[in-house]
């Protein structure tokens, strides 16, 4: 048993963007926090092997393509010479002064960290079991769980060091020859930029009919069409049925439109989703059940069904963003201090940082029509915008979707280099419940892509300066 004299206030399971962020603010709110988490310092998986190592290698990625575009301007610079060993020095640096830095916020906030895995065996208690393999026992008032998420696997590959995952990929082991993608989704598209502009022959297998399945087509265009020539093929509508490893070459067998296919890579990454940790957590000692997806069921705000148990993160449901759930976990934190609080955004942007990014917020054109809602588009393709051609980029769009009768804007997309910032300005116009008039009046610097927004928005009801389609 635990000593109930060291009964921890509030106690946040896992360090990530969403526990951490739970535990800093927390604290900040006057609780005493626990913050449990394997790693040495916070961070989680999008500090260690997502998100940011991932963003480190796209930016290296995007400098080897914009070096050869510069050839179009006069300037050349000739092939881009690789040392594998700098690059994951870059790449690490970024992560430990990051994390490192979130090691100093923790202290300075007076949070206890505990570095270790921890696994409910009562309603008010947790073992932590650390590297060295000791477990203690802890007492908690409350809990906030945050275990986020692993990578899927398929059951027709073998496992196998040949065989990896987002995590193994981003460690860079070699740049591969010849490398099979499985899975055209968000971490599919990222890492295929990657590899291909290392050098690697990347073949992409997606099991629907195109990249990114569920992201309006619109956007996906212009990403297919640039990245499509960098890849050794793109296998659609097709499923890989089995693998088999001999040596260093992984012999794959594909199941698709023009009948089964046999060929070999060097290596394969599986990106075919990920899978909510709720599983050997402890749930059970709670009495909580997770849901047929394994998602932890919450209220609005993050609370179970035990009032004094919060889940958040992806660990309690779509979408698996490290922004939705630091900003669950400032409720889930808030709700704990005894606030009332509710997490109901309007608007939680999605980015998928290939080049070009691919952004969007709020209600799609599609899911707009599907949900019956009366929408008017405005359109601006980046071939009008001054701003994308002295970058030698036409290839860009941006859309504003808003609601037919009031103008409300309820969704923007876009496709485009720096498509990610720019989503912004997206999300606070459809929190601040602004009419495309709105956006259409502010004045935007020139010359930038942010004027895209504007003439996007001036052709949701009349005519852009730019632009006269639709
Ligand atoms: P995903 O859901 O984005 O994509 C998985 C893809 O794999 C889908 O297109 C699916 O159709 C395909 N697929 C499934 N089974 C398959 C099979 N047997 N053969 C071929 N294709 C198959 O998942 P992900 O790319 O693994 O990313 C996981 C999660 O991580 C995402 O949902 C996202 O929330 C998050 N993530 C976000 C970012 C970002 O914000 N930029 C980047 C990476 C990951």
């Amino acid at each position: 048993m635990a000593d109930p004299a060291e009964t921890m206030e509030l106690v946040v399971v896992g360090g990530g963007p969403g526990g951490y962020a739970a535990a800093f603010h927390a604290a900040d709110l006057g609780l005493k926090v626990t913050l449990i988490d394997p790693e040495p310092n916070p961070g989680g998986v999008c500090l260690y092997r997502g998100c940011i190592p991932s963003k480190a290698l796209l930016h290296v990625a995007r400098l080897i393509s914009e070096a050869k575009e510069a050839e179009a301007a006069g300037i050349s610079f000739g092939p881009a010479k690789i040392d594998l060993d700098k690059l994951r020095q870059f790449k690490a640096g970024v992560v430990e002064r990051l994390t490192g830095g979130l090691g100093q916020l923790s202290r300075a906030r007076k949070i206890t960290y505990r570095q270790g895995k921890a696994v409910f065996t009562g309603q008010h208690e947790l073992a932590v079991t650390d590297g060295a393999g000791h477990t203690e026992q802890l007492a908690f008032q409350q809990a906030i769980i945050a275990t986020g998420s692993h990578a899927a696997t398929l059951k027709a590959l073998p496992e196998h060091e040949r065989v990896m995952n987002s995590r193994q990929a981003l460690d860079l082991p070699d740049v591969p020859k010849r490398l099979l993608v499985v899975g055209g989704g968000y971490i599919g598209v990222e890492m295929a930029s990657v590899y291909a502009q290392l050098g690697s022959a990347v073949t992409v297998v997606e099991l629907t009919g195109g990249l990114l399945p569920g992201v309006d087509p619109d956007l996906v265009k212009p990403l297919a069409a640039r990245l499509g020539p960098k890849l050794a093929a793109l296998r659609f509508g097709t499923k890989v049925t089995k693998a088999t490893v001999k040596g260093k070459t992984v012999t794959v067998s594909f199941e698709g439109p023009d009948g089964k296919a046999e060929e070999s890579f060097d290596r394969v990454l599986v990106a075919v989703g990920r899978v909510p940790n709720s599983q050997g957590i402890g749930l059970e000692a709670l009495g909580i059940a997770a849901d047929g997806h394994g998602f932890i069921p919450v209220d609005l705000a993050r609370r179970t069904q035990l009032p004094h148990i919060f889940a958040i993160g992806d660990v309690a449901g779509q979408p698996m963003l490290a922004h939705k759930a630091s900003h669950e976990g400032m409720v889930a934190a808030a709700a704990a201090a005894g606030k009332k609080v509710a997490f109901e955004p309007q608007a939680i942007p999605a980015v998928v940082f290939t080049d070009p990014e691919v952004a969007w917020c709020g209600l799609g054109e599609e899911d707009a029509r599907r949900a019956g809602v009366e929408v008017k588009v405005g359109r601006f393709p980046w071939a009008a915008s001054g701003r994308a051609l002295t970058m030698g980029r036409s290839d860009g769009l941006t859309k504003v979707v808003a609601d037919a009768k009031t103008g409300r804007v309820l969704g923007v997309g876009m496709v485009g280099p720096g498509a990610g910032e720019l989503i912004a300005e997206g999300v606070l116009a459809v929190e601040m419940a602004a009419v495309a008039e709105d956006l259409a009046l502010s004045v935007h610097p020139h010359p930038t892509l942010s004027e895209t927004v504007m003439e996007a928005a001036a052709s949701v009801f009349g005519k852009s300066l730019h632009y006269l389609g639709r």
